[in-house]
């Protein structure tokens, strides 16, 4: 069982009249890197501020390592943060920067010197010690600044869209970076995205946030393939909504624009002529070329999209739109708009059916 080492118990937050965090629990395990995950204004960076001791809860109390912490200052708190914006020193170098938490702190001139060596060494960039911030790259910046927040050594690591402001190509790889650097040094780590893909790639597990409440807590594997509710399945990943009607429910029989299935997944508790969503990913469709067990429907083929190992198909079945994802094999050529075919999926493939 791994050991718990940070914990929030009923947190609720306001601003004036504004409630923005309710009610929360959550708990953090040594060692783990774990991100808040939801849309804009749904309360991440809060809860992070309010772990960093930036701001106050209104109610509730907050523990680290056995110690309740909800009245320290930041400066007590043995935390190490880094913002979307790099918020370098510009007045000082590289190497004075990593080491100014250390200067502060009373640590030994020779003992901080050698302590930056090896944080220059941890982010990659032993040379760049006497550049300063405009000489450097965003993501070198950005290294800078996570190296500024570990050299104390902190208990714990807040990283607060630290990727947000950088191209596509450096960000993924920046987080496989820091993702690499957390697992060397053991440490806690908590990170707010919007970005769901973000999300999925670098964490052990993700708290998905949503006006201030938890949807799901859970491991990338489960939150995507298991969402607990409509709004992670949404959030999190593409969603197919299939707009279907109950033909006849004793038999099974589900009506999707003309066309007619068995769906052995349809809930017990709808009646005939009742509207039903399906929710589906795009990976779970698929093309069918001849006999199919699964569920088949004819389809318009309206747009393709090559996006590499995946081709993103939209089809049009009746009125509905849908994404089908199709691995590229690098032999198939891939459909094209204004043809027909069938997709397909199975039963168990479909993650809700809704009234
Ligand atoms: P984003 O991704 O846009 O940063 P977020 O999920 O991190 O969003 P928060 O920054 O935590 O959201 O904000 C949550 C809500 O609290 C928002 O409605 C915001 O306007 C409000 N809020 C945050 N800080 C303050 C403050 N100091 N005073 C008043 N309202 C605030």
């Amino acid at each position: 069982m791994a050991e718990e080492f940070l914990n929030l118990e009923a947190i609720t937050k306001t601003f004036g009249t504004n409630t923005v965090i309710k009610d929360l629990d959550l708990s953090f395990n040594s060692g783990e890197f774990v991100s808040l995950l939801g849309p804009s204004g749904c309360g991440k960076t809060t809860v992070l501020r309010m772990i960093a001791g930036f701001e106050k809860p209104t109610k509730g109390r907050i523990f680290a390592d056995g110690r309740e912490i909800t009245h320290l200052k930041p400066s007590q708190r043995n935390v190490g943060m880094v913002f979307q914006s790099y918020a370098l020193f510009p007045n000082l170098n590289v190497r004075d920067n990593i080491g100014f938490g250390l200067k502060v702190a009373g640590v030994p001139r020779a003992k901080a010197r050698e302590r930056v060596a090896e944080m220059l060494e941890l982010i990659g960039l032993p040379d760049l010690g006497r550049r300063y911030a405009f000489e450097l790259s965003g993501g070198q910046q950005q290294r800078v600044a996570l190296a500024r927040a570990l050299a104390p050594s902190p208990r714990m690591l807040l990283l607060d869209e630290p990727l947000s402001a950088l191209d596509a190509k450096i960000r993924v790889s920046l987080r496989e970076q820091i993702r690499n650097i957390q697992r060397e040094l053991g440490i806690t780590t908590i990170f707010v995205t919007h970005d769901q893909e973000e999300a999925l790639s670098i964490s052990d597990r993700i708290v998905v946030m949503n006006a201030g409440h938890i949807e799901q807590v859970g491991a990338p594997f489960e939150v995507y393939n298991r969402p607990a509710t409509p709004f992670v399945a949404n959030f999190v990943g593409t969603l197919n909504r299939v707009e279907a009607r109950v033909k006849n429910a004793a038999a099974q029989e589900v009506a999707i624009g003309e066309q007619s299935v068995v769906l052995k997944k349809l809930p017990a508790t709808v009646r005939d002529g009742e509207p039903i969503v399906l929710a589906l990913r795009p990976e779970a469709l698929n093309l069918v070329n001849g006999a199919d067990d699964g569920i088949c429907l004819n389809a318009r083929v309206e747009a393709v999209s090559f996006l590499g190992s995946v081709i993103r198909v939209g089809v049009a079945v009746g009125d509905t739109r849908l994404h089908v994802d199709l691995f590229n094999d690098r032999r198939s050529a891939p459909p094209q708009p204004g043809e027909t075919l069938r997709v397909g999926f199975k039963d168990e493939d479909v993650i809700s059916v809704t009234a």
